[in-house]
C-alpha cells in the first residue's frame, strides 16, 4: 500500500544551463526495407559508439546490466511488411505514414502499437533510460530489482533536480512553493507502468456522463467526455486481453456491476487473498460495504508468454523482477515485433515542428546531447499529463481557448490503517494488496448528499478503496528514527529502536487503507512554463498551478471516518485514517503540501467544442490536426478509480481512429503453450521475501477462518508463514 515517492526529495534547482546545441549528424527517416527489424536502441551511429562503450565500461560492473545492455542491440527479425492504407481517418484526420511517438508509457506504448501494426513507421522517443533486455521478449531481463534502499534512491524515477517542475497554488503565489518534485512519474521505458502495481478498474458510465448524469459543479469545469462508457467497454475488453487481468466475475460488488456493467469475463481469476486484505475486508462488510477481489493486471497464472506473480512482496513502487505484471512494455513489444518500430530510450523530444497548422516532426536531444530532428506525419504526445501540455507550450502552438494546459487533477489520497496488537499480518508480502471496495465511488453512498449538501455541493464522490498492504523494512525504520527524534533529537537509534523494530507496530501488525478520491476539474489548475526556471536542457521548466475544489476536502473528511470504523469492526486494536494529500494552506498530518499521489490527469482534455476543450473528441489538437495526444493528459474528468486502465483504452480508441480503423480490436494473445509457461524467475534478482511470499498470502477465507479458530483457542499468532496452522498455502476457491 505504501507508495515510496519515486524520485528525489524538493531541492531547488542547480541547472547546469542549456545543452550546447550543435550542427552536424542528423538523425532522417530513412526508408525501411522490409526485412529491415526492429530494433530498441538509437539508430543514430553516435549513440551507438556510446552505448558499446558504456558496455565496456569499468563502472557498468554489473554483469546483468552488461548482458542486459548487449542484448538491447540484438536484432529480432521482422515479421513481413504490411503497407497502410491511404483515406480519411474516422475522424477526418489524415492517414499518415510515419508516426513519431514522444514517450513510452502504457498511453504512449498503445498509440505506438496500433500505428506500427496498421503499417505505419514508428519511432518512439524516450527520454528515460531503457532498463530492460530484449524487449520483444515476453518477459525481459531487467535491472528493476526487489532493492528497497535502491528504490528509494529515486531507480527510474525521474531527475527532479536535472528536470524539476515548479508548484504553485494559485496564479497570486509570487514564487513557486516548491520546486523539484511535483508529481512526477518514473521515466524510463516503460513510464509510471514500470513502477505500478497494476490495479486496473474500469471508470464508471456517470465520468463520462459526468455533466449529463450529475450535473455541474459551482467552481468547477464539469463536462461529459466525449465518448460514453457504453462505446468504450470493448476498448476496456480489449486492453484487458492484452495486458492479462485477474478478477473476479462472480464476486464483483453490485455498485461496480451497475455503473461498470461487463460483457466479457476477465481474463484470468484472482490470485492468492492477502490476510491484511481479507481481515479489512471482513470488517468492510460488517460495517455494510461491498469489498471484492480487485482487479489488476498481474498475471494469477502464465499468461500470454509471462510467468505467473510469485508475490514477491516488492509490488507498488518497484519494477517487477519477473515481468508477470502487465504494463506498457506489452503494447511497446507489438509495436517492436511488427518490425515497423524502434525506440530511442535516452532520447528528450523538445519541440512540435510545425508550420501553424500542420506538423513535420520533432527536434529532440539525444544521450550525445545533440539537437536533431526527425521528420513525420504524424506526431503522438504520450509524455504524460504534465509533459504533454509542456511540451505543445514549448512549440508555441495557438491557444485560443486557454485549455492548453488548464484543467490539471490530481487523485486526492487518504489513508487508513488497523493495528493488530496480538497477530502478524505480514501485510509487507505478496501483491500490494488483494481485495478493495467501490462503495465511496457511488453519490448515493449513504449520507453523502446530505454531506454534500451541508456546504452547498451537489453531491459528493470519494473513491475506491484498497485495503491490505503495510510499508517496507527500511521504510518501517524511517518512520520509527522519525518518532523517536520527537523525543529525543539526539538519539533516534538504540535499544528502543531495536524493539520498536522487533515489535514491528507499523508493519507486521499493521493493514494499511488507502481512499483514491476523484479530482474535480478546475481550468484553472493548470501547467504553464516557468518564467524563471530552466532544466538541464535550458528549457522552461513545467509550473503547475493547482488548488482544490471544496469537493475534494470534503469527501475526504467525510470517508476518512468510514475508514476508521471499518479498521475497527474487523478487530483492529488501534485504528485510524489521514489525509495523505494536503495543500500548502493545510498540510496533510504527513506532511505533504503538493499533490503526489502519482495519478495525474487533463492538461490536454478532449471535447467536441474547441471553445472548452484543447483536443477534439479523438484527442487531436484543435489547432494541429495531425497532432493526437495518447495518454492522460486528454482526461476532461478525472474518475474515482485508478486512471491506467482507461489510459490504455482510451489510447487504444483513439489511435485506432488516427489510422483509419473502424471500431475496437480483438487483441488475441498468445495463449498456445504459454498457460504453461515456467516462471523463469531471476533468482538472482528476487531476494528474501519471495520465498515466503506466495506462501504467506495464500489461503484466503479458509486461511482466515483457520486463523480466527486458533487465535480464539490459543490466543497467539499467526504462523511465520502466514497460514493459520503453519501448514503453507492453501488453493483460493474463487
Ligand atoms: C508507484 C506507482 C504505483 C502506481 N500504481 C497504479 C495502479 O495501481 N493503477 C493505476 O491505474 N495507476 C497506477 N500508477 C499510475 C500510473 O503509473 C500512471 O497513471 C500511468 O503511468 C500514466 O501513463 P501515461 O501514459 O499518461 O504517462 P507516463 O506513464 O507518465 O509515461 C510518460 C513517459 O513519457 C516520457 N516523456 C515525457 N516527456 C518526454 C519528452 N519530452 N520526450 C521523451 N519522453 C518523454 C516519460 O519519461 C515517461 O516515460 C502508479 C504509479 C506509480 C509511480
Ligand atoms: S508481487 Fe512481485 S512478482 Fe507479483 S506482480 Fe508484484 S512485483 Fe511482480
Amino acid at each position: 500500500m505504501w507508495r515510496p515517492r519515486v524520485g528525489q526529495p524538493t531541492r531547488r534547482p542547480n541547472p547546469t544551463g542549456p545543452i550546447r546545441r550543435r550542427r552536424g549528424w542528423r538523425c532522417r527517416s530513412r526508408p525501411r526495407s522490409p526485412s529491415r527489424p526492429a530494433r530498441v536502441v538509437s539508430s543514430c551511429p553516435k549513440a551507438v559508439a556510446q552505448m558499446r562503450e558504456r558496455l565496456h565500461s569499468p563502472e557498468q560492473g554489473q554483469r546483468g546490466a552488461i548482458r542486459a545492455l548487449r542484448s538491447q542491440i540484438s536484432t529480432p527479425s521482422s515479421p513481413p511488411r504490411c503497407r497502410a492504407s491511404h483515406g480519411l481517418g474516422r475522424g477526418g484526420g489524415p492517414v499518415a505514414e510515419k508516426a513519431v511517438v514522444v514517450g513510452s508509457g502504457p498511453g504512449a506504448a498503445t498509440a505506438a502499437m496500433v500505428l506500427a501494426e496498421a503499417g505505419w513507421d514508428v519511432v518512439v522517443f524516450e527520454k528515460g533510460r531503457n532498463y530492460f533486455s530484449d524487449l520483444t521478449e515476453p518477459a525481459p531481463g531487467t535491472l528493476f530489482s526487489n532493492d528497497e534502499l535502491k528504490m528509494l534512491r529515486g531507480f527510474g524515477g525521474p531527475d527532479t533536480e536535472g528536470e524539476p517542475r515548479a508548484f504553485r497554488s494559485t496564479a497570486d503565489d509570487p514564487e513557486p512553493l516548491e520546486v523539484g518534485f511535483v508529481n512526477n512519474l518514473p521515466t524510463t521505458v516503460g513510464g509510471g507502468s514500470a513502477h505500478w502495481d497494476a490495479k486496473v478498474p474500469r471508470f464508471w458510465d456517470i465520468d463520462f456522463e459526468k455533466l449529463t448524469r450529475l450535473g455541474p459543479i459551482d467552481g468547477a469545469d464539469v463536462v461529459d467526455w466525449p465518448v460514453s462508457y457504453s462505446e468504450m467497454a470493448p476498448y476496456y475488453d480489449a486492453v484487458e486481453q492484452l495486458i492479462g487481468v485477474q478478477g473476479d466475475g462472480d464476486g464483483w460488488a453490485a455498485v461496480a456491476g451497475k455503473y461498470a456493467p461487463r460483457s466479457r469475463a476477465f481474463p484470468m481469476p484472482p490470485g492468492p487473498a492477502q490476510l491484511a486484505s481479507l481481515l479489512l475486508a471482513e470488517g468492510a462488510g460488517a460495517t455494510g460495504l461491498h469489498p471484492y477481489s480487485y482487479p489488476a493486471a498481474v498475471a494469477s497464472q502464465p499468461y500470454d508468454g509471462r510467468p505467473a506473480c510469485i508475490n514477491c512482496g516488492f509490488c507498488s513502487g518497484f519494477g517487477c523482477p519477473i515481468h508477470d505484471r502487465g504494463s506498457a512494455l506489452i503494447p511497446l513489444r507489438r509495436a517492436l515485433l511488427s518490425g515497423r518500430a524502434e525506440l530511442r530510450p535516452d532520447s528528450m523530444v523538445t519541440r512540435i515542428e510545425h508550420d501553424g497548422s500542420s506538423a513535420t516532426g520533432v527536434r529532440w536531444v539525444g544521450s550525445d546531447g545533440a539537437e536533431h530532428t526527425e521528420s513525420a506525419d504524424f506526431v503522438v504526445l504520450g509524455g504524460g499529463a504534465v509533459e504533454s501540455p509542456r511540451l505543445v507550450l514549448l512549440s508555441d502552438v495557438g491557444d485560443d481557448s486557454g485549455w492548453i494546459g488548464g484543467g490539471i487533477m490530481f487523485h486526492w489520497f487518504s489513508d487508513g490503517f488497523g493495528i493488530w496488537l496480538d497477530q502478524r499480518l505480514h501485510g509487507y508480502r505478496g501483491r500490494s494488496f488483494s481485495h478493495g471496495l467501490d462503495d465511496f465511488c457511488d453519490p448515493d453512498f449513504p449520507g453523502a448528499r446530505e454531506a454534500a449538501a451541508e456546504v452547498g455541493l451537489p453531491y459528493l464522490r470519494g473513491g475506491i478503496l484498497e485495503m491490505g498492504g503495510t510499508s517496507h523494512l527500511i521504510q518501517e525504520a524511517l518512520q520509527y528514527v522519525d518518532l523517536m527524534e520527537i523525543f529525543d533529537a539526539d538519539k533516534p537509534f538504540g535499544r528502543r529502536f531495536k524493539e520498536l523494530m522487533r515489535l514491528s507496530a507499523l508493519r507486521d501488525r499493521l493493514a494499511g487503507m488507502q481512499m483514491i478520491a476523484e479530482d474535480l476539474c478546475q481550468q484553472a489548475n493548470r501547467v504553464d512554463l516557468d518564467p524563471s526556471i530552466t532544466d538541464r536542457y535550458g528549457l522552461p521548466a513545467a509550473r503547475v498551478t493547482y488548488h482544490p475544489h471544496l469537493y475534494e476536502l470534503t469527501a475526504q473528511q467525510f470517508y476518512m471516518p468510514h475508514m476508521e470504523a471499518l479498521a475497527k469492526a474487523a478487530g483492529a486494536d488501534v485504528s485510524g485514517a489521514v489525509a495523505q494529500t494536503g495543500t500548502p494552506q493545510a498540510p496533510s498530518p504527513t506532511g505533504e503540501t503538493t499533490p503526489s499521489g502519482a495519478h495525474l490527469m487533463g492538461g490536454l482534455r478532449m471535447g467536441t467544442d474547441p471553445s472548452n476543450s484543447a483536443t477534439d473528441g479523438f484527442g487531436r489538437l484543435w489547432s494541429i490536426q495531425n497532432v493526437g495526444v495518447a495518454d492522460a493528459a486528454v482526461f476532461p474528468t478525472s474518475g474515482a478509480h485508478n486512471p491506467t486502465l482507461t489510459i490504455f483504452a482510451i489510447a487504444l480508441r483513439n489511435a485506432r481512429s488516427w489510422a483509419g480503423l473502424e471500431g475496437p480490436p480483438e487483441l488475441a494473445v498468445d495463449d498456445e503453450g504459454d498457460r504453461g509457461a515456467d516462471s523463469g524467475v531471476p533468482v538472482g534478482l528476487v531476494v528474501a521475501g519471495a520465498a515466503g511470499g506466495a506462501a504467506v498470502i495464500a489461503g484466503g477465507a479458509a486461511a482466515l477462518a483457520a486463523r480466527k479458530r486458533r487465535a480464539s483457542a490459543h490466543g497467539s499468532e499467526t504462523a511465520e508463514d502466514g497460514t493459520a496452522d503453519g501448514s503453507g498455502p492453501e488453493p483460493l476457491s474463487s
